[in-house]
């Protein structure tokens, strides 16, 4: 704190992000990157790009990295929206398409960002309840809103809204922009882009730092109606021109085009997950089902802020969150297969 602050930087409450620890040598689990590595063939576009041309600034648009996405997802590239991750992609939503007058509405164990923009933009939020399994109802998001966000599947649990349900949620609440934060979609759901040329209210957001293991370069997208597409065009050309550079948008186009390396590592995270899952049960624990490249686990007879301490004694970092209702619950990225071994044999020396 200090004299010089304004009243509103005295108010805010930062996001804290998971520890990226300066030690070699951790088995790292905690902030669910991708242990693949991006396709080699974004590494090459990128090493292309350092050279002369980075005197000259980039395409304000990222237009080549919008033909990708539009490309990839078959919508046209005026519904693509591009930034720098999808947290800044999720900022300017806040600010640019959330109602202020009515809160905005999202799970009560969600994405820890969420809160802290709507103290950024002076949003008044609900923090709806999931169900006892940790599932959203949608009947519980009919009510007056200025704005719907939630993360498909979400975080940190892992569970998946079928789209059958983001359909109905959509088709009652007309008047609201309804926001799906596919984060993790790529690790088994359905994307719901498939729903945006039927729902004007619709704004999914995606990020290249898991599925396409790009987290160091920072890029995210958004795809919906270009009314929405235009407003966030809007809040970024009042905030930075450049949100991507000439790196991040080779490297993130040819990510997109390059769907066999994608689909692939996808499919190796989601067979080890699965691997993981069956082990930590045989351990005792009991795991949600998850869609992500992370678990979510308790254990029955074990305080969870002690075994995230006894697993970081033996180097393995994972995800606790000190907060009601999860407060027992460890959320475990997948890792590569050396990794999850680790994770497993210390969990065993433990419980
Ligand atoms: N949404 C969710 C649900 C996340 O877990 C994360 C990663 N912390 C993000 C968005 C942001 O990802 P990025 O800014 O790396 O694109």
């Amino acid at each position: 704190m200090s004299k010089f602050w304004s009243s509103f930087v005295k108010e805010l409450v930062p996001y804290v992000p998971g520890e990226q620890p300066k030690l070699a040598n951790l088995v790292k689990l905690n902030t669910n990157e991708n242990p693949y590595g991006p396709s080699p063939k974004a590494i090459k576009a990128m090493q292309a790009e350092v050279s002369d041309s980075l005197r000259l600034y980039p395409d304000p648009n990222g237009d080549r990295l919008k033909h990708a996405v539009a490309d990839y997802y078959n919508v046209q590239p005026g519904q693509v929206f591009v930034g720098n991750g999808s947290d800044e992609v999720l900022a300017h939503a806040f600010h640019g398409l959330f109602q202020h007058g009515k809160p905005l509405l999202f799970p009560d164990v969600t994405y820890s960002f969420y809160p802290v923009y709507c103290g950024l933009y002076g949003i008044d939020f609900k923090a709806v309840a999931l169900d006892g399994q940790f599932q959203i109802d949608v009947d519980d998001y009919v009510r007056p809103n200025g704005g719907i966000i939630f993360p498909n599947p979400n975080a940190p649990t892992g569970c998946l809204l079928a789209l059958d349900a983001i359909e109905r949620l959509l088709q009652a609440n007309p008047d609201s922009v309804v926001l799906v934060d596919e984060a993790y979609i790529d690790f088994g759901g359905t994307s719901a882009i498939a729903l945006v040329d039927r729902y004007p209210n619709l704004l999914v957001t995606q990020t290249l730092s898991k599925s396409r293991s790009l987290a160091g370069l920072r890029v995210g997208l958004a795809v919906g109606h270009p009314d929405l597409i235009e407003a966030l065009e809007r809040i970024k050309n009042s905030f930075n021109s450049y949100p991507l550079d000439r790196i991040a948008i080779a490297g993130a186009a040819a990510a997109f085009d390059d769907r066999e390396y994608f689909e692939h590592s996808c499919q190796r995270v989601i067979a080890s997950r699965e691997a993981v899952i069956a082990a930590m049960q045989d351990l005792g624990f009991e795991v949600l089902p998850s869609a992500a490249n992370f678990i979510f686990a308790r254990h029955p007879q074990r305080d969870a802020a002690q075994l995230a301490a006894a697993l970081r004694e033996q180097s393995v970092i994972v995800r606790h969150f000190k907060q009601p209702r999860i407060e027992q619950f460890l959320r475990i990225t997948i890792g590569a297969p050396e990794q999850n071994q680790a994770l497993l044999e210390a969990l065993k020396g433990i419980v």
